[in-house]
């Protein structure tokens, strides 16, 4: 039978190079991630075999098999799993599927220098046989199939697909080591390594020497014993196992749940944030087993979104067995479980919040994604309210929380404000804060892109309303203030001059804003342009542009500041001809200067500079 050579994917090349030459201290993982797999793959045939035993034939009981070979200088993971067939071997060792894998590649395009010890953050699976073995072989059989084929590979390139006869169903993995990597094949040494990061996958490995076999692993289902016998060491490697990372739990939930319905939930809050919080098709990575079989890893009803970061196994006695993933979704015990394990993790992360220094390590991996919950759950946003933090503009760096922020209101002060944008070091200078700055008044500077959403909707904190500052007219009049800068801010009447000078203003600039109006907020800056009270903020249309989802434009509030000496000298201009060309100029060039002071881009650059241009020449004739 003809032996066909297929090129890697690029990106598997270009990974591949990076294993082989990586400096990696920690090669050794290779047998966790092999050993991994071969548990994958037993654990979707048992899944399968539910349904049609006939699958599984005579070789019912799933085991996986290290067999080192010291005259060939070989080692062979075996598994009796599901198998590959021709098609399985190209695409699934012949690309990148992971999303972890790819999220790697992508870090590594953006960066300029190619670190190589990141690849332990990520655990480069199937690959990081090649960080051991000058040459790979693969021999496997699809459960249901009767041809094997074989694999094989230098990981310089290419690889080779050829249909072979004979083969146990299952898959083997042949390394043949590097001859600095004979180490693998010392029977105390693949011990060691199973027991250290293998010993809970719920599959039993065998070392197989000389016609014996001995298990090497515990081999129980680490979550089904109870908490006192399992050490932080055996957590943190079975996290290892189930969420593919080789950091270490932020969080480690351990839970059983009692009562109507019976589960066990062993999950992790990762102390890394992953590169693929963000992306689209990113799946949940949480297992689902039903009395200890494994169902599926992508079950998107056993979590909501906003907790995706979370790993681990989810384990019940009451879901049926036989039940198809598709039916699963609508279970309704699967509710329950779902939202005794929220309300359980919520409770411990608001333990950990309030005891431990380093729950700003969790806030900035993760918290905007937490923060998802408070627009997309109505029944979870107070306690997830509670467990938020933001920067604000007393705070930039220390993260405060809403209880804070409440306790040190100033006498008067009736809403929680806000400013929405890109970063904070930029929205510290935004005009919007000149008046709250003013009159002492903390403001939170949120930067994440859901926050666009919930503070409209949340309703209230301690009886205090969420107020943006970049919408028209909060009423700060019974705020004192606590520099000269706002003084007399509020209270002072409008003369007949500034009145006239808001309808001249109105009057040519027409249809481009909502309204002209005073402004209570602006102590140094001429002019602001705010969303009026009801429309969407500057940001958030900004945003929408970016990706499309809108193309038009929002008419904004232009506010000035009476009080500004340029918005005096423009008053008496329009009372002296608000037809003359000067005015009208002066008109526009404040209402761009606005734009761009709010990171607005300007919709006529070159009308801008014209006019710049002719202000310029008569000031410097003068
Ligand atoms: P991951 O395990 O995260 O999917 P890997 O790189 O470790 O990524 O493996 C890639 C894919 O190769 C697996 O998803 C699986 O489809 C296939 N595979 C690897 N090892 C085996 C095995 N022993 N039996 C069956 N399929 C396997
Ligand atoms: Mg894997």
């Amino acid at each position: 039978m003809a032996t066909e050579t297929f090129p890697f994917q690029s990106d598997v090349s270009k990974l591949l190079d990076i294993v082989v030459h990586a400096l990696y201290s920690n090669k050794q993982i290779f047998l966790r991630e092999l050993i991994s797999n071969a548990a994958d793959a037993c654990d979707r045939l048992r899944y399968l075999a539910l349904t049609k035993p006939g699958l599984l034939g005579e070789d019912a009981v799933f085991r996986i098999v290290l067999t080192p070979d010291k005259a060939a200088g070989s080692l062979t993971i075996s598994d009796n799993g599901i198998g590959m067939n021709r098609n399985d071997l190209v695409e699934n060792l012949g690309t990148i599927a992971r999303s972890g894998t790819v999220a790697f590649i992508e870090h590594l395009k953006s960066e300029k220098k190619e670190d190589f010890n990141i690849i332990g953050q990520f655990g480069v699976g199937f690959y990081s046989a090649f960080m051991v073995a000058n040459t790979v072989e693969v021999v496997t059989r699809r459960a249901d199939t009767n041809i094997g084929w074989r694999w094989v590979s230098d990981g310089k390139g290419t690889f080779t697909v050829e249909e072979v006869p004979k083969v146990n169903r299952g898959t083997h993995i042949i390394l043949h080591l590097h001859r600095d990597e004979q180490e693998y094949l010392e029977s105390h040494r693949l011990r060691h390594l199973v027991k250290t990061y293998s010993d809970h996958i719920a599959i039993p490995v065998f070392l197989r020497e000389e016609d014996k076999e001995e298990a090497v692993n515990e081999a129980s289902a680490l979550w089904n014993r109870p908490r006192s016998e399992i050490s932080t060491d055996q957590y943190r490697e079975f996290y290892r196992n189930v969420g593919h990372s080789l950091d270490e739990p932020w969080l480690t939930l351990h839970y059983k749940g009692e009562g109507a319905i019976e589960y066990t939930g062993l999950l992790f809050v990762p102390s890394v944030r992953p590169f693929d919080l963000f992306h689209q098709d990113r799946k949940h990575h949480v297992k689902l087993y039903v009395r200890k079989v494994f169902i599926t890893d992508d079950c998107s009803d056993l979590l909501p979104a906003w907790l995706r970061f979370l790993k681990g196994v989810v384990d019940s006695q009451d879901l049926p067995l036989n039940i198809s993933r598709e039916v699963l979704q609508h279970n309704p015990l699967l509710a329950k479980i779902r939202s005794g394990l929220v309300r359980r993790f919520l409770a411990d992360l608001k333990n950990r919040s309030n005891t431990q220094k380093d729950y700003s390590v969790f806030w900035n991996n993760f918290g905007a994604v937490l923060k998802e919950g408070l627009y997309e759950d109505f029944e979870r946003k107070s306690e997830i309210l509670e467990l938020c933090r933001f920067h604000t503009t007393a705070s930039p760096e220390e993260l405060v929380s809403l209880e804070t922020y409440v306790g040190r209101m100033k006498d008067g002060q009736e809403a929680i404000y806000y400013i929405t944008g890109d970063a904070a070091e930029v929205l510290m200078r935004s005009p919007h804060l000149e008046g709250f700055r003013a009159k002492g008044i903390e403001v939170l500077l949120l930067t994440d892109s859901i926050d666009e959403f919930w503070p409209a909707t949340i309703g209230d904190f301690s009886g205090k309303n969420f107020v943006s500052v970049a919408h028209a007219s909060p009423d700060l009049s019974k705020i004192k203030n606590v520099t000269e800068e706002g003084k007399d801010s509020t209270d002072e009447p409008k003369d007949q001059s500034s009145e006239s000078l808001l309808r001249a203003l109105k009057k040519v600039l027409g249809q481009i804003i909502k309204d002209v109006r005073f402004s209570d907020r602006l102590t140094e800056s001429p002019v602001c342009l705010v969303a009026d009270q009801n429309d969407m903020s500057l940001h958030l249309e900004r945003l929408l542009r970016q990706h499309r989802q809108i193309d038009h434009t929002v008419p904004r509030v232009l506010e000035i500041n009476p009080r500004h000496s340029l918005i005096r000298q423009l008053a008496d201009m329009a009372q002296r001809d608000e037809e003359s060309s000067a005015f009208k100029d002066a008109a526009f060039l404040l209402l761009d200067q606005a734009r761009i002071i709010n990171g607005e881009p300007l919709p006529d650059p070159t009308a801008f500079t014209r006019r710049m241009t002719v202000l310029m020449e008569r000031g410097f004739n003068l």
